[in-house]
């Protein structure tokens, strides 16, 4: 049996707990949502004060030049990548996931419909389960298209082989599930969709700065995903497109504004997309906020994606065992893998009170979140969370769940 005292010691012996030094985190708070909204870097303060106070104030519309405002979007794209398998000039931080992913399936639809083998191909495949925004966007887009494009959901992973076709234009999947924490094979997934001749579109949310990637490696072709959940760029940061060299110059998106163009000053009347990963930008974009993604990104390279997922994957096979054995008791019901390949960095409990236990935890000072049907989500960020926070965060929910210490009519906020 795992003691208190152990996690102690493991947290003598991390690697990773002077990290936490980096982050503002509020005393007497446990904080197992930054699945959810990343907790805020230190240098996040400093930096905003400088971005408004010189950059904005002192230096006003100079600073598009001085401060390097204008390629802001690329430079932390070029942070970003290493963290994805991306290569430089790749990615660009811009816009948002749902806006990025409408970008990225309108160019695969049109990248298929140019292609001699994939002009019939109507279907974009995703999952039921997908993060609803995701599902929405394909369904408005293919709508909106009105040229025959249809979304067909699938249950499960295994019915996936099945429904990828030679009807297949896309399939959109996202990596690591928001709700239940199952992480995809990207290779594997990826090889179905090219043998079927359908591109494939990543959205790693719940992927980037949590488990290691390598979108180049494992064949994905086009990605988005946020900064504000495991990336700590702030809430509402803008989110971030991948668009590997080889697909660049077939890449092409409706939202062709001047910050696309191949020469934005020009001022001309027709639209030109710039070469490269800059066709993937639309307008002018909020710059404080983008700066606070450098602040996020600035902690990563104090480490590696390798030892964050190790310690991810013994701060969640700690949370596992603990509560399994701690509170036994009671009807919870583990809907996260096991299997180390298949998790992300997040575990989640089904409680036939879900919502009124989360309410009772978070009064408590254990931030975690709840998602529909009954399941309450436990976010794990190596950065800033200890193995002693992990023990501490199940002492209190079997304190709760044996006292029954929740009130099952508990009133919804707006935002869960
Ligand atoms: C969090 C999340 C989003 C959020 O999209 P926004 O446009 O930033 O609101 C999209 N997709 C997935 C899979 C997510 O987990």
């Amino acid at each position: 049996m795992t003691t208190r005292n152990d996690c102690l010691q493991r947290d003598a012996g991390d690697p990773l707990s002077g990290l936490r030094e980096r982050f503002d985190l509020p005393a007497g708070v446990i904080y197992l949502d930054g699945n959810s909204l990343g907790a805020r870097p230190k240098s996040a303060l400093t930096r905003a004060q400088h971005v408004i106070a010189q950059e904005w104030g002192h230096d006003l519309i100079r600073s598009w030049n001085t401060a390097g405002w204008f390629d802001l979007p690329k430079r932390l794209g070029n942070r970003l990548a290493p963290l994805i398998g991306g290569a430089p000039d790749e990615v660009v931080v811009t816009d948002t996931t749902s806006l990025n992913l409408f970008k990225a399936l309108a160019a695969a639809l049109h990248m298929q419909a140019d292609e001699p083998s994939g002009a019939g191909r109507r279907v974009i495949v995703t999952e039921r389960s997908n993060f609803p925004t995701d599902i929405y966007m394909a369904k408005g887009l293919s709508s909106w298209l009105d040229r025959g494009y249809v979304v067909k959901l699938v249950d499960s992973v295994e019915e996936l082989p099945a429904a990828i076709g030679a009807d297949t234009a896309v399939v959109m999947l996202t990596h690591v599930n928001y709700r239940t924490g199952y992480q995809h094979d990207m290779r594997a997934a990826s090889a179905l969709a090219h043998a079927a001749g359908a591109l494939i579109i990543w959205d790693l949310a719940h992927s980037a700065g949590a488990v290691p990637l390598d979108l180049n490696g494992d064949g994905a072709d086009l990605a988005v995903g946020c900064t504000y959940k495991y990336l700590n760029g702030g809430p509402g940061a803008p989110a971030f497109i991948w668009v590997p060299r080889r697909h660049q110059a077939r890449f092409t998106q409706p939202l062709s504004g001047w910050w696309g163009h191949a020469a934005p000053f020009a001022m001309a009347p027709d639209f030109a997309p710039v070469d490269g990963i800059g066709r993937a930008l639309c307008g002018t974009q909020p710059v404080v906020s983008l700066a606070m993604v450098e602040s996020g990104l600035e902690v990563f390279e104090q480490t590696s994606m390798a030892a964050i997922r190790e310690k991810s994957l013994a701060l969640t096979d700690l949370f596992i065992e603990l509560v399994e054995q701690r509170c036994a008791d009671h009807p919870l019901g583990l809907v996260t893998p096991r299997q180390h390949a298949r998790r992300g960095s997040q575990v989640s409990f089904t409680h036939p009170h879900g919502y009124a236990v989360m309410a009772a935890l978070i009064a408590r000072g254990v931030i975690g979140d709840y998602r529909e049907p009954a399941i309450m989500r436990f976010g794990f960020t190596p950065l800033y969370t200890s193995y002693t926070e992990v023990w501490d965060a199940v002492e209190i929910l079997r304190d709760i769940l044996d006292r029954k210490d929740y009130d099952v009519d508990a009133k919804r906020d707006a935002v869960t």
